[in-house]
């Protein structure tokens, strides 16, 4: 299990860290296998979503502020559209590893979604390998 840091800079904010997920794996290398990704906070997510277009990003953004700003929400530290967010986007994704290498779509990239910041989060990367191969 691999732990990183990473800084948030805003509120929300959608951080792409492919590349250091990347990293990981170069230093800790696997042929085939699974790559979890995992944040262990209740107000950032983990997703994959387009890398090429920044708009992709500030819409996402925007859907879901539009979808969470709640005035009637009740938790006290005031934050449940984070909470609410962050359970939207899930807090884990699962990267197939085949041949060394991260199985993702041309647009696709892993994210940080974060959703109460600006602060300083972990990122828990584990990595599976030795999976039996049927095929
Ligand atoms: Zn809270």
């Amino acid at each position: 299990m691999y732990k990183l840091q990473v800084k948030s800079r805003s509120r929300s904010e959608l951080i792409e860290i492919t590349g250091l997920v990347r990293d990981v794996l170069t230093k800790h290398p696997i042929k085939d296998g699974l790559c979890m990704v995992f944040v262990p906070h209740t107000t950032a997510g983990i997703t994959i979503n387009e890398n090429a277009d920044p708009d992709v990003k500030s819409d996402i953004l925007l859907g879901l502020e539009r979808m969470a700003s709640q005035k009637e929400f009740r938790h006290v530290e005031g934050n449940s559209d984070a909470h609410l967010k962050a359970s939207l986007m899930g807090s884990s994704q699962l990267v197939l590893v085949e041949n060394g290498a991260l199985v993702l779509g041309t647009w696709q990239g892993i994210y940080l979604a974060e959703f109460d910041g600006p602060r300083s989060r972990t990122i828990i990367i584990k990595l599976l390998a030795n999976l039996r191969e049927d095929n």
